[in-house]
């Protein structure tokens, strides 16, 4: 998709720490990390929000879940714990109309976060 900045980072046309890549998702650092481990998890398909998801995509969204478990272990979160978090619209603050899963942890987190 033209002007969407996770479709040129997917296309290595935007920097970014790319930490995992394969045929259906991308996952690279957040550029304002809200905590010590900040990953964002994305399908290389441009899908604008949760609000977008068609039945086929079911697959895909598992593995979204899938690589979110692997990358935890990687950066050493897993055992300590961390949040998913997938915003979805104005009132979620959802920035990027680009389908994303936060990964996040490293310290302790507060729930609900207002
Ligand atoms: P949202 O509010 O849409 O759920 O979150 C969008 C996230 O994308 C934010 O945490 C923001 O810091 C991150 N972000 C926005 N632009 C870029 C960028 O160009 N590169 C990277 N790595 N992260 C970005
Ligand atoms: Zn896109």
């Amino acid at each position: 998709m033209k002007d969407c900045i996770f479709c040129k980072i997917i296309a290595h046309e935007n920097p970014c720490r790319m930490l995992y890549q394969d045929d259906l998702v991308s996952a690279f650092q957040d550029i304002h990390p809200v905590a010590p481990t900040h990953l964002l998890i994305i399908p290389n398909k441009h899908i604008p929000s949760v609000n977008h998801l068609q039945p086929e995509d079911e697959e895909l969204v598992g593995h979204l879940f899938t690589i979110a478990r692997q990358l935890a272990k990687q950066e050493g979160i897993d055992q300590s714990g961390y949040r998913l978090i997938v915003n979805t619209g104005s009132n979620a603050g959802q920035a990027v109309f680009h389908l994303h899963l936060h990964l996040i942890g490293g310290q302790h987190m507060r729930f609900p976060m207002g």
